[in-house]
């Protein structure tokens, strides 16, 4: 139904929009959590809820293809090239319903979606990129991670789980492990999804008024309210200082659901469209198993 609006050029620059700057100050404060950056003109009657929404299904095709390239590449080809799509926000922030709407478009065989929790005994034992590590996808998968390595420089900062020259040293050691990453294959990218405080009380509150959504709900989460400032000032130096162009930040208003999911997927798509990915050629003679085939 939106067939005139050419979807590309619209989101030609989204990615330009809404990155985190390599360097300088980044005033996470300016961005609206509101706001919707990116959408092109809708005219008629048609509202940008309704476009992005269709958007996104036709976006998702898109990923479901390349996805499939990037595996058959690394199956065929020997190809070490894989995909991480890191996901962070506070609490309520939509993670979970990105994970849902956005990698849900993909064929669920080439995905690896991990969470990561409060660290258990044996990850505590080890050093906080240990259990990262071991998530990161095999070579034509793409993984997801909801929360990551941010969250020993945001949790652990503003609750000092650990000596203030631990976690300071944390952004290079980070740095380093992403790189490393982007030289064995893999492309990261990584999301703030940026909610409002006013916008985390509707949707704790809710999760207070529906008996189906009483599981998604945390006492804790109150407690971690308090600390909003903490996590956004934590958040601001956690993207000014790993935002690089190995493994780029994003910021994504993420208030309105339709547009979070609009321009993670859109950032995913044109993140993995820069890849050039193409079926493999065949490896084997095509004629000639015709023939076999036909005697078979
Ligand atoms: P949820 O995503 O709602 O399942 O919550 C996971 C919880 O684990 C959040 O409160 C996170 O802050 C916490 N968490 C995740 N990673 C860490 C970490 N490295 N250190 C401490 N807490 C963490
Ligand atoms: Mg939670």
């Amino acid at each position: 139904m939106f067939a005139s609006l050419r979807s590309r050029e619209a989101n030609m620059s989204l990615r330009d929009e809404l990155r985190v700057p390599k360097s300088g100050d980044f005033d996470l404060g300016s961005i609206d959590p509101e706001s919707s950056p990116g959408l092109p003109k809708i005219k008629g009657k048609h509202t940008h809820k309704d476009w992005a929404r269709a958007q996104l299904a036709e976006i998702g095709a898109e990923l479901a293809g390349m996805q499939e390239q990037l595996f058959a590449t690394a199956k065929v080809g020997g190809s070490q090239q894989r995909v991480v799509l890191v996901l962070q926000a506070m609490d309520c922030g939509g993670k979970d319903g990105t994970v849902k709407k956005v990698a849900g478009t993909m064929n669920p065989g080439g995905l690896s979606i991990t969470g990561f929790g409060k660290p258990t005994p044996e990850e505590l034992a080890h050093d906080f990129l240990w259990r990262i590590r071991k998530a990161v996808p095999p070579p034509g998968q793409v993984g997801v991670f909801n929360r990551s390595q941010y969250e020993d420089v945001l949790v652990a900062r503003v609750h000092n789980l650990v000596p203030r020259e631990v976690w300071e040293a944390r952004y290079d050691q980070i740095n380093v492990f992403e790189a490393e990453l982007a030289a064995t294959g893999v492309t990261m990218i990584k999301v703030m999804l940026h909610i409002s405080k006013a916008e985390q009380a509707e949707r704790l509150a809710e999760r207070l008024d529906d008996p189906t959504k009483y599981w998604k709900y945390n006492p804790g989460d109150i407690d971690e309210r308090g600390f909003w400032d903490d996590y956004q000032a934590a958040y601001v130096a956690a993207l000014s200082k790993c935002s690089t162009e190995a493994a780029p930040w994003y910021v994504v208003p993420a208030n309105r659901k339709w547009y979070r999911d609009w321009a993670v997927a859109t950032l995913l798509r044109d993140t993995m469209a820069d890849l050039d990915l193409s079926y493999p050629p065949a490896t084997f003679d095509i004629e000639v198993e015709r023939k076999r085939l036909a005697k078979a």
